[in-house]
């Protein structure tokens, strides 16, 4: 294989172009010649200049652009033989061997034909004379393949599409300043969102910004008079004073009959029943634009350089094969299979066998349904008879991470729907210590879906030992029979006191649960930590300004981001940003790296580089520090460039929790007190951490938690992303030809 193509085609989604950036180099790293195909499908027919070589810095500063800078069309020539004809003709007379395809399951779809179709259009292609037998000989087969770009999050083989978290971003942005807008007015609000067949988007939109209900083509609600059953849920809201009432519906909402719901018709019932000045906002084409969020970029980023792996590798030889991502691994999975699923899921619902259809789509999007019903309903539903009510204490602890407070909203509803007390401790251990805790009500944590910081209090506080008894005080004296602790590393560490004397301190012999939140991702027993995703939202949109500042200047910038001693925010946001590397602790910093460094950004800077980027763990290395950095490249770079450092400090730390965050924090906290539940009042309470392990929420036991901890470092012994370096690394390096123009 020597001549490779790849475009992107059909709706274009946010990340595409870190896709196609990321095929170009690891391509031209191994060695392919790459052309982009422009203007999709259309460009193949038409063929001419539409099929030009790319080269390395043709994909420079596009990472952060929203669209697709090599175009994408819809195209009707494709879907008939003839145009397919030409489109093979124009690929054999470029010399291309292979194709990775960047659009959703119409493209994915049409690559498929054209796989199959192959041989038969070469043979035509002879037998009309257009190419000679050799030709047809050497080009006998054509390597596919797939990655899905879709915002709509609605092929089967991805966990994740392109450009769907970001579009999730768009969605929980206007919902979060809706309501702000909704409750100053007591008005009600109906949104929709983009969602033909899928209602991936309208789900975890109302999920992840706390909205009142929620309209999906997958679930229609199962009454008949759905209308009245909305209705009643949405005027009990107000009766207990909540001022803003979200209706989110998918654009392709239907009833179980197969009737569409439209956005316009939901405003009509709650205008008629409710009486309600009712407003609708269609987000449309607000949600495939603007700049990608930071898991599209590296999300992208990665499943383009397995595509290049991929396509050198037998696999795609007989059968085209879709690139996705499942957990935080990337998964290979045969095109045939996904249509056949995705349609599956169409045809489920189109023949309104909604079980099937939910069933299709996951565990997780009907776990995610079923906490949204709960979590929207007015009040709750008070405990079962015959069971009897736990007291359940919640709490925060460690540094803020955007995402407590929808864990802690959570947990509250969840529990209480269940019929028990919950309890807040304020201001963490420090709280716990002074006995400050206090039952907290459903409509105590209305709004908190949405709000950064820790509306709890939190603090780093670790109790010692003449704490303990103070904290066994207050547990008894609240009759606490189970705890989650929501927070990062010195939660942890303090659960871990606890559950350690339970034997001394009978009021510790209750069922402990932590879940993981900390920007810094240095948790054992989960691949992520609440908080995480925003903090690598909030670099990578500053650095996106700083790198923006530069465009007049040669300059390189030495950007110091937090993490502790883990360096998960300082490679992922490298990795997103396009940085030239990534400095952190595990690898440690030596004079030699910087000497070469510095040679690396003179060779870049020569050849035409305009920023240069380095992000630095803020506890990479004790003696090189930043200043030290910027002091050593800025007199090293002589002439060529100059150098500046930027600390990004706490704003990391802030800011409202991004709807992945908000997500996890959500889906946490459900699975904690059904944990809790089934533990409390057993005679040997277990105590655990939660995570998310490979996409799957796991329990570890608080037991096997030391030997998993770094607790020098205060890190995991074990990081899965450490891996990702590689990838990182050959993206970043200069040019290795001449700039081309
Ligand atoms: P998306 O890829 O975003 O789902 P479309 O469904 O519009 O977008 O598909 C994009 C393009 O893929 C179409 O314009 C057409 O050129 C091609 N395509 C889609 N379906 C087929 C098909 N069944 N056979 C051949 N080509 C197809």
């Amino acid at each position: 294989m020597k001549k490779i193509g790849v475009l992107t085609s059909g709706g274009d989604a946010p990340g595409m172009n870190a896709a196609v950036r990321s095929v170009v180099r690891m391509a031209l790293d191994r060695g392919l010649e790459v052309f982009a195909v422009y203007e999709g499908y259309q460009g193949m027919v038409d063929g001419g200049d539409r099929i030009r070589p790319i080269g390395w810095n043709d994909v420079g500063g596009i990472l952060q652009r929203g669209g697709t800078v090599i175009g994408s069309a819809r195209c009707q020539q494709f879907r008939e033989r003839n145009g397919r004809l030409q489109a093979a003709y124009n690929l054999v007379q470029h010399g291309i061997e292979g194709l990775i395809i960047i659009g959703g399951d119409g493209s994915l779809t049409g690559a498929h034909v054209l796989q199959k179709e192959w041989t038969g259009l070469l043979a035509e292609l002879v037998e009309t004379g257009k190419i000679p037998q050799e030709t047809a000989d050497t080009y006998q087969s054509l390597k596919i393949i797939g990655l899905v770009g879709s915002i709509d999050n609605d092929m089967y083989g991805t966990d994740m599409t392109i450009g769907a978290d970001t579009a999730l971003h768009r969605i929980v942005d206007a919902v979060d300043a809706i309501s702000s807008t909704a409750a100053s007015h007591q008005r009600s609000f109906v949104v929709e969102v983009m969602g033909r067949r899928c209602g991936y988007l309208a789900l975890m939109g109302a999920l992840a910004a706390g909205a009142d209900w929620v309209l999906i083509p997958e679930a229609p609600p199962n009454v008949d008079d759905w209308e009245g059953k909305m209705c009643s849920v949405l005027a009990e809201g107000r009766a207990v004073g909540r001022r803003d009432s979200i209706v989110i519906v998918a654009e392709g909402a239907q009833d179980k009959y197969g009737n569409p719901i439209t956005s316009q018709y939901v405003k009509e019932v709650l205008e008629s029943r409710l009486g309600e000045d009712t407003r609708v906002t269609v987000l449309g084409h607000v949600q495939r634009g603007g700049s990608p969020s930071a898991f599209d970029r590296n999300v992208s980023t990665l499943m383009g350089a397995d595509a290049v792996e991929a396509i050198l590798a037998d696999e795609a030889q007989t059968e085209p094969i879709v690139i996705g991502i499942q957990g935080n691994k990337i998964s290979r999975t045969p095109l045939s299979h996904c249509l056949e699923k995705t349609w599956g899921v169409a045809e489920a619902i189109k023949h309104q066998d909604y079980d099937e259809a939910m069933r299709l789509r996951g565990r997780s999007f009907a776990d995610s349904f079923r906490i949204v019903r709960t979590l929207v309903r007015a009040l709750p539903h008070g405990p079962e008879p015959g069971k009897r009510r736990l007291r359940i204490a919640v709490m925060n602890a460690g540094g803020p991470a955007p995402g407590m407070n929808t864990a802690v909203r959570a947990a509250v509803r969840l529990g209480a729907d269940k019929g028990h007390i919950m309890l807040g401790i304020d201001n963490g251990f420090r709280g716990l210590i002074d006995g400050d805790i206090q039952e907290l009500d459903w409509m105590q944590v209305g709004g908190w879906a949405s709000r950064g910081g820790a509306l709890l209090g939190t603090n780093r506080k670790i109790p010692n030992e003449s704490d303990l008894y103070a904290i066994a005080r207050a547990l008894e004296k609240h009759q606490v029979e189970g705890l989650l602790m929501i927070g990062g590393w010195a939660g942890y560490q303090s659960a871990l006191a606890l559950f350690e004397e339970r034997h001394i301190f009978p009021a510790f012999n209750i069922p402990i649960i932590c879940l993981p939140a900390s920007i810094n991702n240095n948790l054992p027993g989960t691949d992520l930590s609440v908080g995480a995703d925003t903090a690598l939202n909030s670099i990578v949109e500053a650095v996106d300004k700083i790198k923006q500042s530069a465009v007049a200047s040669q300059r390189t910038f030495v950007v110091q981001v937090m993490g502790h001693y883990c360096g998960y925010l300082s490679l992922m946001g490298a990795m997103a940003t396009g940085a030239e590397r990534a400095y952190m602790h595990e690898e440690g910093v030596t004079l030699k790296d910087l000497v070469e460094d510095v040679r690396q950004l003179k060779k870049g800077f020569k050849r035409g580089k305009r920023v240069g980027l380095m992000i630095r763990n803020e506890m990479a290395n004790e003696v090189y520090s930043t200043g030290f950095m910027s002091a050593l490249f800025e007199e090293e770079g002589g002439d060529l460039f100059d150098v500046r450092q930027a600390i990004l400090g706490h704003m990391q730390q802030g800011g409202d929790p991004s709807p992945f965050d908000r997500i996890l924090a959500t889906r946490l906290a459900a699975r904690c007190i059904d944990f809790l539940e089934t533990q409390i009042g057993g005679d040997e309470p277990e105590s655990a951490c939660i995570g998310q392990v490979q996409g799957e929420i796991l329990l570890t036991d608080l037991r096997d938690l030391p030997r998993r901890m770094d607790t020098e470092h205060s890190r995991p012994k074990k990081q899965w992303w450490l891996d990702l370096r590689r990838v990182a690394g050959v993206l970043a390096q200069p040019a290795p030809h001449k700039k081309k123009r």
